[in-house]
């Protein structure tokens, strides 16, 4: 059987780190199984979906590198809802209740009140046709509850293991609000089975939607795919991302320079037995995905982490990767790349190393004497990667400094910085030229 499997955000929000875990480990597991990946536009809450939401998620997982085989938006399947509605209405499965918002809230400070859990008591059910004629009459509308079979739901789950959940504890859930409107859980389920999907994966805070949602499988077609919830990310220090993962949008980390693949990498490595490490595709990614090693505990979200990893992806990138880049940042080739890519945290920061090469550099000269006598032994062009060694061995045996007395002159002088690339593969690309300059103390 192809692996379907689906991705179904609402465009309420950017994309965050959070869903978009949940939307690689989907599309890692469609890949692996050369299956399907559907992303579906949940967008059956009219009040808080916005297009421009729906263009800024399929922008966020193009950035990642997560690509969909098929496309749906809710909103363009209500035919198919209003069709499943009807045959559960006709089943008595859904069924029409008319408390107001105040009432039930009411009934259900009296269930607490009294020690029982505020769970909805059924009473419309025993509505007669005059009882549902006289509220309608009054102008009542009616939403629609599906009756649940209050027995134990059990699946087993990909990452949890056998669950269990007894829907004798839920109350029956609305389907259809007053004016209408389908809430998430039945079209969800309607466009589960149109499209065939064989693996629900998605985050733990749906664990009790799933027993809910198998027991409307069933009444509309007889079974349910296989389920996997897997843990929410959590904060370094264990803290709830909830408020956060607006501030933790994929359009937040691509602005401040964080690769795509070190996002994917983290959000793909996190909370699972693999070592959180730079990964440079996709395909690396799931070469190395298996659901077994999704974890049952939280996964850590730590965007000191991700800059961390950021940085290493950026180390192992060869030349062939950015090259269209650099060439974009209008900067050096080759040389530099291999010259400068050690030290990027992010790749933006070529820019502000491509100076070091070509200029201008106001040189810093603390020892004049010392800086002079170094320009004196310049050796001349051709120069290479052993220029330098052999330069500063003569500069350390004719003025007998060495260590860092010897190498941090230079390199303010030629750099006017503390830090930066490995001067041995910077300095030919300098060239004699503009390196005598510096060492004169011109700005070159
Ligand atoms: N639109 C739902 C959400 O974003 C989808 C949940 C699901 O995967 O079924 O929570």
């Amino acid at each position: 059987m192809t692996t379907i499997v689906r991705f179904a955000p609402s465009p309420t929000g950017l994309l965050h780190v959070g869903n978009a875990r949940t939307a690689i480990l989907n599309f890692l597991i469609a890949r692996k199984n050369s299956g399907k990946f559907l992303l579906r536009i949940d967008d059956t809450d009219t009040e808080r979906s916005k297009p421009e939401y729906e263009t800024a998620i399929l922008d966020s997982l193009k950035w990642l590198g997560v690509s969909h085989d098929l496309f749906a938006r809710q909103s363009e399947r209500a035919p198919a809802h209003q069709e499943a509605a009807d045959r559960l209405k006709a089943t008595g499965q859904l069924y029409p209740c008319y408390e107001s918002a105040l009432e039930l809230d009411r009934r259900r400070q009296r269930q607490i009140a009294s020690g029982k859990p505020p769970v909805y008591d059924r009473a419309a059910l025993s509505l007669s046709a005059e009882d549902r004629a006289r509220l309608e009459a009054e102008g009542r509308r009616p939403h629609w509850r599906f009756k649940l079979s209050q027995k134990k739901v059990a699946w087993k789950d990909l990452i949890r293991g056998e669950v269990e959940i007894d829907t004798a504890h839920l109350s029956d859930p609305v389907l259809i609000r007053e004016d209408g409107r389908f809430l998430y859980t039945l079209p969800s389920v309607v466009d589960d089975v149109d499209f065939a999907i064989t693996h629900i994966i998605r985050g733990e805070d749906h664990v009790t939607n799933t027993a809910v949602q198998i027991e409307i499988f069933e009444a509309l077609c007889g079974t349910a795919p296989a389920f996997a919830h897997h843990p929410l990310l959590i904060g370094a220090g264990g803290e709830a991302l909830s408020k956060r993962l607006g501030s933790l949008s994929l359009k937040l980390l691509a602005e401040d320079g964080i690769e795509p693949m070190a996002a994917a990498s983290y959000l793909a490595k996190t909370g699972t037995s693999d070592p959180i490490a730079p990964f440079a595709t996709m395909d690396e990614l799931v070469a190395g995905f298996a659901m077994e090693k999704i974890g049952r505990a939280p996964a850590h979200f730590d965007p000191a982490e991700l800059a961390n990893l950021n940085a290493k992806l950026l180390h192992l990138l060869p030349f062939a990767a950015v090259e269209d880049r650099l060439a974009e940042a209008q900067v050096g080739g080759e040389s530099f790349w291999e010259a400068v890519k050690a030290n990027l945290t992010r790749f933006a920061d070529v820019k502000d190393l491509w100076p070091l090469v070509v200029g201008p550099i106001t040189p810093v000269i603390e020892d004049a004497a010392f800086i002079a006598a170094a320009a004196d032994l310049l050796p001349p062009e051709p120069w290479d990667e052993a220029t330098w060694g052999l330069w500063t061995k003569a500069v350390a045996a004719a003025t007998g400094t060495k260590g860092k007395t010897l190498f941090h002159p230079l390199r303010l002088a030629l750099t006017a910085r503390e830090h930066g690339p490995e001067l041995k593969k910077l300095l030919p690309l300098i060239g004699r030229t503009r390196a005598l300059a510096r060492l004169k103390g011109e700005t070159a």
